[in-house]
């Protein structure tokens, strides 16, 4: 009996060893934010009480998460953990605040004039954007082998000649070093030809070389715009301008190269046979969130988010599958590391219609915890808005969190226009009620309910006329 007890004994004192003070969040023992506080999270022996720079902070069974303000340069952090045997751990990190960095504005420098400045895209998912800055709007992401005119260069950014009041700029890392001609190449283009199949309708352009492009999406219409295109039936043009109109709702639309030809493509609107199974027989592509190497969040006791993001994806994907007979695929079953344009690529060769990423949130350093939580979802394109927004509600609702916002933001999983795309923070794990509600199987499984839910409201109200 003696023998059982010591071992009992043994066995608590690890336990409680392993769930002794410990700060996860932030992880190194010296850190640095231009943030004018600081969250701090971790685990704590159960039962025990915990101060942070005296002040006691409450205990979550056997975790904390704290707010802390910040003042200009080293701000000592010390934590003490007191357990109900009297016995005393600490813990000190030091979070030192800086100031904000200025971005340093370059001057432009024109291409030579009467030159001519050409390179190519050499990566694909290459970004266009609005300003000379990678925190600047997203216009398209081109693929590989995209020949473009240059009009001349500020900082690490080169202006795409041409067009119209949006400004093009692109990365100089993302395009071949760019050479000076006397003349363009000449181009030549033939006048559209339509064809279909059963998931898109396409409309085809044979064109000499693959020039830049943009598709502008308004409500029922789409605007194709092929830039610098001189040559064939639009000879008179220096753009080609291609309108699409819909009767019904656009979903995803997409331009594509392919052999000589420029292929510009639209989602057909499912015709619903039976309003009781929406989704029967639909395409739709479940991402779980990170995963392998790449852990996402970490939760105050050092759940990694890449786990919630999995357990709830299979839960949505087994319902999807059994229940509504969709046509599921998705970018990972299992815990392994996916890059994330792959992870875009599968969901483009499924043909899916629809795909929906779902990650789990943290907050970032500025913010404190006990106010920015709840749920939210992220869009980029005006297609993906509704669906964006009927999730957010339908997960509010059901799950009865914090409505975090219907958000614009521009990430990889929500920025291709085909399929739609979306991507969903179910909840926060900087916040300590929903990070343990995410550890319920329960819960997991009302999340993936309430999506499925969502799906089914929205097919419903996009289906074809
Ligand atoms: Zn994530």
């Amino acid at each position: 009996m003696k023998k059982i007890l010591l071992i009992l004994t043994l066995v608590i004192t690890f336990a409680s060893q392993a769930l002794a003070l410990e700060i996860v969040k932030p992880s190194d023992k010296s850190s640095s934010v231009c943030t004018d506080s600081a969250h701090i999270y971790g685990t704590v022996t159960p039962e025990s009480t915990v101060h942070i720079n005296s002040q006691e902070v409450k205990v979550w069974k056997d975790f904390f998460v704290h707010s802390i303000p910040l003042k200009m340069g080293d701000n000592k952090i010390t934590v003490v953990e007191t357990q109900k045997n009297g016995a005393k751990k600490t813990k000190v990190i030091n979070i030192t605040r800086t100031e904000e960095p200025k971005e340093e504005v370059q001057p432009f420098i024109a291409k030579e004039p009467h030159t001519i400045l050409t390179a190519k895209t050499i990566k694909n998912y290459a970004p266009v954007r609005e300003k000379a800055s990678g925190k600047s709007n997203r216009v398209i992401d081109l693929p590989k082998g995209i020949v473009l005119y240059l009009s001349g260069r500020q900082g690490d950014y080169y202006k795409i000649e041409e067009t119209g009041e949006t400004e093009f700029w692109i990365n100089k890392n993302l395009i071949s070093t760019p050479t000076s001609t006397d003349s363009r190449m000449p181009i030549v283009i033939s006048a559209p030809e339509k064809s279909a199949d059963n998931l898109y309708d396409y409309t085809k352009f044979a064109i000499s070389y693959p020039v830049f492009y943009t598709i502008k999406q308004n409500d029922k219409t789409l605007n194709l715009t092929l830039y610098g295109v001189y040559g064939g039936p639009e000879a008179q043009k220096r753009n080609l301008e291609y309108t699409y109109n819909s009767k019904d709702t656009i979903l995803g639309y997409d331009g594509v190269y392919s052999d000589g030809n420029f292929i510009f493509k639209t989602a057909k609107n499912p015709v619903i046979k039976n309003p009781n199974k929406p989704l029967e027989g639909l395409r739709i592509f479940i991402d779980a969130g990170h995963g392998g190497k790449d852990t996402g969040a970490v939760g105050p006791t050092k759940i990694p988010e890449k786990k919630f993001n999995l357990a709830i994806a299979l839960k949505l994907i087994d319902l999807l599958q059994k229940e509504e007979g969709a046509i599921v695929s998705y970018s990972r079953n299992t815990d392994v590391f996916v890059d994330l344009n792959k992870r875009v690529d599968l969901a483009k060769q499924n043909d899916a219609l629809i795909s929906i990423s779902i990650h789990n949130n943290s907050l970032p350093q500025g913010d404190d915890p006990y106010i920015k939580h709840g749920t939210g979802t992220y869009y980029y394109n005006y297609n993906a808005k509704n669906v964006a927004l009927t999730i957010k509600n339908n997960l509010v609702n059901d799950l009865k969190l914090k409505d975090d916002g219907l958000n614009y933001k521009s990430l990889v999983l929500d920025r291709a226009t085909d399929p739609v795309s979306t991507l969903i923070e179910v909840a926060y794990l900087t916040y300590p009620e929903e990070y343990m509600l995410l550890q319920e199987e329960k819960f997991q499984m009302e999340a993936a309910d309430s999506i499925r839910k969502s799906l089914r409201e929205f097919i419903l109200s996009v289906q074809a006329e």
